[in-house]
């Protein structure tokens, strides 16, 4: 990990038979047009609001209302440059697959280096997020170069499709159309794993916000494919301070009504707090990583 592969979808499905989850019917996302899901206001709300926790709404007033940038914040960057060198990864890898047909995984593995080299050679980066750049591009070119090796000993007559989708079986930013939820219309899933297996990275301490946030996809998906999702997965990443090494820990989430009932609370204080003109005040306490602090905290 983080790359999953063959092995570890199936794993996970093993995992999710052993965690049985009930849901209600009125809770799924498809009945998005009924109470409780159905959003009573305009506004649409980004799922990665949700997954900061702001008790009093005033996320919500100052983005959508007040129109309030969000300060740089040097703990976001990095995440967010670890979301981004993920998928790249995953899209540099099947385009490799797919264009220059490697005959084993060594092959795979010294053009994965030498693509991250060309990629590196034009990038102005600072020197921790080369590090970084490195870290996950070895350990990708290491799996998934193990991962080709293990699908061509299945057969050497796999389609080309066939063999990438096995090497790589998720797909990266999956977008999904939030709207019907009350949710953004360019909402994106960090990984699916096709038909339902979402999958979100962390780089941030495990929180309640971001399985809230984690129930939100899985609302989008039932509401746009009709096809229930009762469990999905946060993998948590996290580097060392010199970004040498990094750990995982993947947490395989019950999508319970109490998770969705959550979601609905929080997404109608959110919209209802962006819907009117009044400052609905500071939360006695803030997210740590709220990309507001210093507009709340500091005086902005
Ligand atoms: S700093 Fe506190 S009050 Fe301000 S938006 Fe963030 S969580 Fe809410």
């Amino acid at each position: 990990m983080p790359f999953y592969t063959y092995d570890d979808v199936l794993r996970i499905s093993k995992l999710i038979q052993e965690i049985p989850c009930e849901v209600s019917e009125e809770l799924r996302g498809w009945n998005w047009h009924t109470p409780p899901l159905l959003s009573a206001h305009t506004v649409q709300i980004n799922v990665s609001d949700l997954s900061f926790s702001c008790q009093t709404g005033r996320l919500a007033f100052l983005r959508y209302k007040m129109n309030v940038k969000e300060r740089d914040d040097e703990r976001l960057h990095f995440g967010a440059f670890i979301h981004k060198v993920i998928s790249m990864i995953t899209s540099n890898v099947k385009s490799l697959l797919y264009n220059s047909t490697p005959q084993s995984g060594g092959e795979l593995y010294e053009k994965m280096i030498k693509r991250m080299e060309d990629i590196l050679a034009v990038q102005d980066l600072p020197a921790i997020y080369i590090k970084t750049f490195k870290v996950l591009w070895n350990r990708a070119a290491l799996t998934y170069s193990s991962s080709l090796d293990k699908t061509l000993e299945l057969s050497k007559y796999l389609s080309i499709d066939g063999l990438v989708s096995r090497v790589v079986p998720w797909i990266c930013e999956f977008p999904l159309d939030g709207r019907l939820l009350g949710l953004n219309r360019a909402v994106r899933i960090d990984a699916l794993v096709p038909p339902t297996l979402i999958i979100e990275f962390k780089t941030r301490k495990p929180n309640r916000s971001a399985e809230v946030a984690l129930a939100a996809y899985a609302l989008i998906f039932e509401c746009l494919y009709k096809i229930p999702v009762n469990h999905a997965v946060i993998l948590y990443i996290e580097f060392g301070a010199d970004a040498s090494s990094f750990k995982t820990y993947e947490k395989v989430l019950r999508i319970d009504d109490s998770l969705r009932l959550e979601f609905v609370e929080k997404r109608d204080l959110y919209a209802s707090k962006a819907s009117l003109d009044v400052d609905p005040g500071l939360s006695a306490d803030c997210d740590p990583y709220c990309p507001y602090l210093s507009v709340c905290r500091n005086g902005g």
